[in-house]
């Protein structure tokens, strides 16, 4: 993890930071080819296993909405879980962020969720 101090007095994470910058460009692209006058809510689908820290990614949209149409908007965040599926039994379950080995039969498995990490709606007037 990196961290650094910011002007704004809090230790934020350049990883979260960019993040919220793309996510933002994402935003306001779309919020310009709807000719919308502001952005009232940002809703973003973070999967559990994206590596993105939602407190972190709070912290991160106010400093990058600040100078924006979007100064004003809520944020909202949906955190998808870490699914994954036995590649031999077929049993789907939600994992923790280490399992590797299906607990019905002990064969390993793959991720179906969890790495989401995308603008999921804006709502804009
Ligand atoms: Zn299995």
């Amino acid at each position: 993890m990196v961290a650094r101090r910011s002007p704004f007095g809090y230790n934020e994470r350049m990883h979260e930071l960019s993040v919220a910058q793309s996510m933002m460009s994402v935003a306001l692209e779309n919020a310009a080819a709807n000719n919308a006058k502001k952005i009232l809510r940002i809703a973003l689908v973070v999967g559990k296993l994206s590596g993105v820290s939602v407190d972190a990614l709070r912290f991160a949209f106010d400093a990058v909405k600040a100078d924006t149409i979007a100064n004003g908007a809520a944020l909202v965040i949906e955190e998808t879980a870490a699914d994954a599926r036995c590649g031999a039994c077929g049993n789907g379950f939600e994992a923790g962020q280490y399992d590797f080995l299906c607990p019905a039969c002990g064969a390993p498995v793959f991720p179906t969720g969890g790495n989401e990490l995308y603008v999921k709606e804006l709502e804009i007037e």
